[in-house]
């Protein structure tokens, strides 16, 4: 076991380090004002496309592609990606620079791997050289969605196309002004086994008959310029080469999908939980009550040494899973992801939280980024699959597993 990255990868770290000091910091500010301004609604922020040229030229470019999939991919690994997932995790908007934001990454995953070549050519090319984006459209409004066995949504071939008819919602991204094309799971076989009436197919996002019908809050905020949408489809017609992997094939998807995808934003969790540690320590070593500083108090102390413990545990964690993943591919790394996914926003939550009563008064504010990483981090606990559901799958299997070792004679009396 060697706890040190690479020559290769501390070399990128240095660069991604140096891009983020000369780039991304300096106009955090000018981004929130931006983004948050209500003349700018569902606007792109005017600097990000020179930004991106920047960032590919520099080779800081799709970096999150796994070495797996050949002519696409810049060719690191899961474990060499996570430190600078970390790192651009510390900016959230900033990923998408790099061309590393979720949901492209996963819908780039998705056509890399599954896609056809007139798919690859269409879609995937264009999101890859960044200039479109996409949407992951799962969720549904009236059923619980975190099964998605339960998903209503109806895929069905009529003639030449596939006609799509159902409600979503949650769908982040579907109102980013470069948003092109929309992966779409629902039902196209409802009798076959649970697991195979689903398939994923690909939605240009101005096909007629595709409505959204309101955008949703979160916390308060619409998370301008992508945000988060309900959508309708009525009678959504589009040809049946638009299918991915073939009917009935969506869970198949969604697993490959969603495994690279968790570890991802557990890597950029890290990043804010990090970050927060930093700017918390900086507080409390400038701020004075009852004639000590902040930083002499042991209770800070505390706050301080707990958040590292955190933060250093859920980082060798998510290391180890992208290991296994390397290794072993994303079946055999599940369990391990399906822990980081719980571990990660809800240490970056709790580590947020300290932060916050920290700052005081101005923990709650933007004026500091951690108020954003605890909400961030709040619902990262349910996208991609709630705590309580890959606690259920966690659990399931290792009292599975641990049933088939052997007992031993002290463990319990007969
Ligand atoms: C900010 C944000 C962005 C999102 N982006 C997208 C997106 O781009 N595309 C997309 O398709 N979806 C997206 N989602 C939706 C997200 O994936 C779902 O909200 C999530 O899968 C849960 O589904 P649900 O909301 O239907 O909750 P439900 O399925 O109704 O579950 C509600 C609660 O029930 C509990 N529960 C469920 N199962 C179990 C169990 N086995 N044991 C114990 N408790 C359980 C959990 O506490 C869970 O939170 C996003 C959500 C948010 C908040």
């Amino acid at each position: 076991m060697n706890f040190e990255h690479s020559d290769k990868v501390k070399e990128l770290i240095a660069k991604l380090e140096a891009f983020m000091d000369a780039h991304i910091y300096p106009v955090e500010r000018d981004y929130y004002d931006f983004v948050h301004d209500h003349s700018n609604l569902w606007k792109e922020w005017p600097k990000m496309e020179a930004l991106k040229d920047k960032a590919k030229a520099e080779g800081l470019w799709n970096l999150f592609l796994p070495h797996e999939y050949g002519e696409f991919s810049p060719g690191l690994t899961n474990l060499e990606y996570a430190p600078l997932a970390e790192i651009m995790g510390r900016v959230p908007w900033s990923s998408q620079v790099f061309n590393c934001s979720a949901p492209d990454t996963g819908n780039m995953e998705v056509l890399a791997r599954y896609g056809t070549p007139e798919q690859q050519k269409r879609w995937l090319r264009p999101l890859l050289n960044g200039e479109i984006r996409s949407a992951y459209v799962m969720t549904e409004p009236q059923v619980a969605s975190s099964d998605a066995t339960n998903l209503e949504l109806t895929i069905l071939p009529d003639g030449d196309d596939y006609v799509l008819n159902g409600r979503k919602w949650w769908i982040s991204n579907a109102r980013h002004p470069r948003c092109d094309l929309f992966l779409v799971m629902g039902k196209t076989l409802p009798n076959n086994p649970r697991h195979s009436q689903h398939s994923t197919i690909i939605v240009p996002r101005d096909t007629p008959g595709v409505k959204i019908v309101r955008s949703q809050t979160i916390f308060g905020s619409l998370n301008s310029p992508g945000g988060e949408s309900e959508l309708r489809f009525e009678n959504v017609r589009v040809p049946k080469a638009n299918m991915i992997l073939g009917e009935g094939r969506g869970f198949e998807i969604a697993q490959g999908r969603l495994g690279p995808g968790r570890i991802h934003h557990c890597m950029r969790s890290i990043g804010q939980a990090q970050r927060a540690l930093e700017v918390m320590s900086r507080r409390a070593d400038n701020r004075v009550a009852f004639g000590k500083k902040l930083s002499d108090q042991s209770s800070i102390r505390q706050d301080v040494a707990r958040s590292f413990c955190e933060i250093e545990m859920a980082r060798l964690l998510t290391l180890k899973a992208a290991d296994q993943m390397d290794r072993y591919g994303n079946k055999v790394a599940k369990d391990l992801i399906a822990a980081i996914k719980v571990v990660a926003p809800q240490m970056a939550q709790t580590v947020a939280d300290r932060g916050i009563q920290i700052h005081g008064g101005m923990g709650v504010s933007d004026d500091t980024p951690i108020a954003y990483f605890l909400t961030l981090n709040r619902y990262l606990r349910l996208a991609d699959g709630p705590d309580e559901v890959h606690m259920s799958q966690l659990g399931k299997q290792k009292i599975r597993e641990y049933n088939a070792m052997k007992a031993r004679p002290a463990e319990s009396r007969p």
